[in-house]
């Protein structure tokens, strides 16, 4: 049994590394790329990539979103590779603005991380396995939206393809995420003296109960959740302001909130900087949760917070979170696609 668990580890090694060496270079060392225009920037990396040999198709979450995404807007001209800003792995100093060294050293434990990632078959795995070919994604892509909060903050809108791991607690990983970036890039910003308060706006279908939690006692920020009341997680965390949302609900019900709301979120928070957690949950018959979003709903919906920052000249971080049917890809793509083409135009 241990020899086959060490062969299968082998494997999994070998073909993430035939697999980084086919990758892309240009967006896998660390470097500044260029605005697409003088308000946006994109960050990615092929780091991102979460690969196991396979075995990462068993999990409902399609890791391999990003890459797909990245891919499109590349071959559909939206983006060129030069553009993309590519970012550094973030260091455990900043890990640990907001989560704790114990959650750290638990990270060593392949059962603890399968539980993190409700990925059971990995307990088996030997821990070295998993930090080269899931821990290490993760930490990456938290330094995307450290990035692109950094390149917010310069330009005008960034959007990291990642991020947005809204349920990740100070003490422990959930729901499959293991760093609460949002927090991490915001106490990082906090302690450079580059902000002071910071809004999230959380549009996932799942509420961002790790993000509440991490920040609970945080007068500086404002954490607002729009969620679907009756699926994970139960029981709720409280976040600021958290928007119950009944099944089935539509693109014009759904946008009837958010207009209500988004103003008054901004007016009362006073944010030096926005995240947008833009997860495409919402869509009508993803398998964890039961809206009726259309694709194009979901384009709009991100555009209309994107808007009302650029119109109020605050600085937005769009980061892509959840999203479990089978063209929750495509989705994404096209609302990165549609915030590209609106911004050439402004
Ligand atoms: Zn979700």
């Amino acid at each position: 049994m241990e020899k086959l668990i060490i062969l299968i580890a082998a494997f999994i090694l070998v073909s993430c590394s035939l697999h980084s060496i086919k990758t892309n270079k240009q967006v896998k060392t660390p470097r500044d790329g260029k605005a697409i225009n003088s308000k946006l920037t994109v960050v990615y990396s092929s780091k991102y990539l979460i690969k196991f040999g396979g075995l990462e198709k068993l999990h409902p979450f399609d890791i391999r979103k990003y890459k797909k995404i990245y891919k499109k807007l590349v071959s559909e001209k939206l983006l060129n590779q030069s553009d993309v800003f590519v970012p550094e792995i973030i260091s455990e100093d900043d890990i640990l603005r907001v989560q704790s060294r114990s959650f750290l050293q638990s990270l060593k434990k392949s059962r603890d991380v399968a539980v993190y990632l409700e990925a059971y078959f990995m307990r088996f795995f030997p821990s070295f396995v998993l930090r080269k070919s899931i821990i290490n994604p993760f930490k990456y892509a938290t330094g995307g939206t450290l990035l692109s909060s950094r390149l917010a903050l310069k330009y005008g809108v960034s959007i990291n393809i990642s991020g947005g791991y809204h349920h990740a607690m100070p003490d422990r990983g959930e729901g499959f995420c293991l760093f609460a970036d949002i927090p991490i890039a915001i106490k990082k910003l906090q302690a450079e003296n580059k902000i002071n308060r910071a809004l999230i706006i959380d549009l996932d279908i799942h509420q961002g109960n790790g993000t509440a939690v991490c920040l609970q006692d945080d007068e500086t920020t404002f954490t607002f959740s729009m969620h679907q009341g009756n699926i994970y997680p139960i029981p709720k965390e409280k976040s600021d302001l958290d928007i119950e949302l009944e099944s089935g609900m539509n693109d014009a019900e759904y946008f009837k909130i958010l207009q209500e709301n988004l103003p008054e979120l901004i007016k009362v928070s006073n944010p030096d900087i926005v995240y947008i957690v833009g997860g495409c949950d919402t869509l009508k018959g993803d398998p964890l949760a039961s809206l009726n979003m259309t694709e194009q709903g979901i384009v709009q919906r991100d555009w209309l917070v994107i808007e009302e920052c650029l119109r109020q000249n605050i600085p937005v971080v769009m980061t892509l979170a959840g999203g479990y049917s089978k063209n929750a890809w495509h989705v994404q793509y096209s609302s990165i696609k549609n915030i590209i083409e609106q911004i050439k135009n402004i």
